[in-house]
């Protein structure tokens, strides 16, 4: 029997008094225990506060993206024994690949954007800088830091590896220490997962620890810095959302919950087409995965009156093929679920549907496997609910298995209305090739569902499943489940930090935020910044140029060199009339190069190359006899590899009264 550890204040613990037994999903037999009752949660929230937090703080955004990749890396090496482990959840290879890559990816995907989104600062700019004086000596700008606290993460037994990654990933990021707590029914799996990381030396002391087994009050130690995430059952966020010492505390408590998740086929698909098949597939693979044991999975099939006896024969029909037994097996298409209780539980909750939808699929009885009879399984089940309307148990009661339920609709409006019948989602997803009908779901439903996923035959060869949370993609839905919200790119990084609005003079908050901003003192350049590599220069460091008279001739050789001929260049009556000029006025882009031809330094140098402009205005109209000079500054600069940085330039052309007339941000890469 295995023993399954907790990791904390640095130090592995064994069970103790209060261990758990754990039994095999596929067995029915006790292989492990878990849970100890002398933890000392205080010293682990301590450890985390004051040894984690202050380390990951102290590194910038980019070294805690660096730090996911090699974690990332270092899993992926080592991802067969995560698949090994998983078999006795209940889970089977194909399952793997949702739990355990797609928890990697999860943490490739934050990698990569924390390094591409996020700049190499210990400070996360949102948005930017407000003037809020009139000659541009107050600013107003605000920015996230990392709370000071911890993040405990309480999460469900369905994915013991995704389910910590999703969190931990963006946890990490935001430079926030975790304590992980998974469900115990699968935290063999998540212990190893937290071993490998641990053990790879990538992570600094007191950012991860680990509680097997139960809590013990560490919830009644928390306060308004730290947070918990809860990922489960409506009852147990309903307990933890409610705890007075939680709420008094003002300790931030987001979940996600079980979900009584629809597919709806388009009122313009008809059985035979490509879009069918691809509701059937979605169907058949959303009940199957993972045994139906997944936050996402569809509950509820809404379709088409005319439709529902193409639908309920092609998804029995695929449900007949569906292999259920030993995980293990290759023959096995279907596993087991989590436990005896949950089994248990889906039959009470497959009962409950049945009182108002009839059965019309129930799959094979016996599992196929050796010792397998007390195992977790349970046949596919799918129901048909002849009035929807009626019904209260279809929409509110979440069989967490291989469990689903044909409505049949009547109309748009219909399919909407019972799609919303679930009182909050994380995700609806829709067939169909009509785009008034998708646009109808998202203007009725979208208030209703985190996500809304639409597919046809045009998106079919790369949609990534209704089912699959994407890192990119919010991941959370409002009432039902949860009202919380996780992943969705950086954004999930900011729910772990704090947002202030910063106000001060230019160069205060060019310090405060490692970017310059208009109005800071001008810092001289000792030599033209295009010679000077990129850890030579400096924030603030500003060339100025000398001007550069536009003439009539210049805008005729422009115009007729580029084929842009546009009247406002070229017909002095017709530009009059047009209420933005005075008369014929100089091309933007013409602008745009005579600056080019102020600030560039022709020789060969660490620049190397001008990979975009950003938030480029043009502001007043140049025309003939004006001169224009610029003022180039850098702003910003992010390094991208050992051999070279992004070098974001500040870009101001201003006339002979020392009007703005253009501004914009220039990005150069430039040699280290
Ligand atoms: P629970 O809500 O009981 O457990 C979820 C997590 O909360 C586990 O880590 C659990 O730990 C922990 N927990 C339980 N009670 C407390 C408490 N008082 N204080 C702190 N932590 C606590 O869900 P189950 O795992 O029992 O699943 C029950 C149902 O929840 C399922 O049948 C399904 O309907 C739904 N569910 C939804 C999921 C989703 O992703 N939306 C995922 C999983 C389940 P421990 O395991 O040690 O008890």
């Amino acid at each position: 029997m295995q023993d399954v550890q907790s990791f904390v204040c640095g130090r592995w613990v064994g069970p103790g008094a209060g261990a758990r037994p754990i039994a095999s999903a596929v067995t029915g037999a006790v292989i492990a225990q878990a849970g100890n009752d002398a933890l000392d949660v205080a010293g682990m929230l301590d450890f985390a506060r004051s040894r984690g937090g202050a380390a990951l703080r102290a590194m910038t955004f980019h070294q805690r993206a660096k730090m996911l990749k090699a974690l990332a890396q270092h899993l992926n090496a080592h991802k067969d024994a995560l698949y090994q482990a998983s078999f006795d959840t209940g889970a089977t290879a194909r399952d793997h690949l949702f739990d355990v890559d797609g928890g990697i990816g999860t943490l490739f995907v934050y990698a990569s954007k924390g390094r591409r989104e996020l700049p190499d600062a210990h400070v996360l700019r949102d948005g930017p800088a407000e003037q809020l004086g009139k000659t541009g000596t107050f600013l107003g700008q605000h920015v996230y830091t990392p709370k000071r606290g911890v993040a405990v993460h309480i999460n469900a037994f369905n994915f013991p590896v995704w389910g910590m990654l999703e969190k931990l990933a963006p946890c990490l990021l935001a430079g926030v220490p975790s304590v992980v707590k998974p469900a115990t029914a699968t935290c063999y799996v998540t212990e190893l997962c937290v071993r490998l990381m641990i053990d790879s030396g990538h992570l600094p002391d007191g950012a991860l620890q680990l509680v097997t087994g139960g809590l013990g009050d560490t919830l009644d130690l928390l306060d308004c810095q730290d947070s918990v995430t809860f990922t489960g059952s409506e009852a147990t966020a309903l307990k933890l959302r409610t705890d007075p010492g939680l709420i008094r505390r003002g300790v931030s408590f987001t979940a996600e919950q079980d979900s009584l998740n629809a597919t709806i086929l388009g009122p313009d698909v008809a059985p035979g087409s490509a879009e069918f098949d691809l509701f059937v597939k979605e169907v058949l693979r959303e009940m199957t995965v993972k045994a139906g044991q997944k936050c996402t999975a569809i509950r509820r099939i809404i379709v088409p009156q005319p439709q529902v006896q193409a639908v309920l024969q092609a998804v029995s029909a695929g449900l007949a093929k569906v292999t259920v037994g030993d995980p293990r097996r290759e023959d096995v298409r279907m596993g087991a679920l989590v436990s005896a209780e949950q089994r248990a539980d889906v039959l009470a909750k497959a009962a409950a549907i049945g009182a108002e939808a009839e059965r019309v699929f129930a799959g094979p009885a016996a599992p196929l496997g050796d010792g397998v009879e007390n195992g977790a399984f349970v046949a596919p089940m799918l129901f048909l609910c002849a009035d929807p309307d009626a019904a209260r148990a279809v929409h509110e009661t979440e069989a967490f298995g291989p469990v689903a339920t044909i409505l049949p609709c009547r109309d748009a409006g219909h399919a909407i209305a019972l799609a919303n019948r679930g009182r909050g989602s994380l995700v609806a997803s829709v067939v169909t090739r009509d785009p008034a009908f998708a646009r109808d779901v998202v203007l009725g439903a979208g208030a209703w569902h985190g996500r809304l996923y639409f597919n046809n035959a045009d998106s079919a060869a790369e949609a990534t499943g209704h089912g699959a949370p994407m890192p990119h993609m919010v991941h959370g839905g409002p009432g039902r489940a949860g009202g919380g919200e996780e992943l969705g790119g950086i954004r999930a990084v900011r729910h772990f930090m704090q947002r202030s609005a910063v106000q001060g003079s230019p160069d205060l908050l060019s310090a405060i935020g490692e970017a310059w901003q208009p109005g800071g003192t001008p810092v001289p350049v000792p030599a033209h910044p295009f010679t000077r590599r990129f850890g030579a220069l400096h924030l603030g460091e500003t060339l100025q140029t000398p001007a550069r008279e536009i003439t009539l001739a210049d805008i005729e050789h422009f115009a007729e060199f580029t084929g842009d001929t546009f009247y406002a260049h070229m017909d002095e009556d017709a530009a009059a009339r047009n209420p933005f000029f005075p008369g014929r006025v100089a091309h933007g882009y013409l602008l745009l190069s005579f600056a080019a031809g102020l600030f560039v330094e022709p020789n060969e140098g660490p620049v190397l190359a001008n990979t975009g402009l950003d938030n480029l205005r043009f502001m007043k109209p140049v025309v003939p006899g004006d001169s224009i000079a610029v003022t180039l500054t850098v702003k910003q600069k992010t390094p991208r590899n050992d051999a070279y940085g992004e070098v974001r330039w500040h870009v101001r052309l201003a006339n002979q009264d020392d009007e703005t007339v253009a501004e914009y941000e220039l990005l150069t890469m430039v040699a280290c």
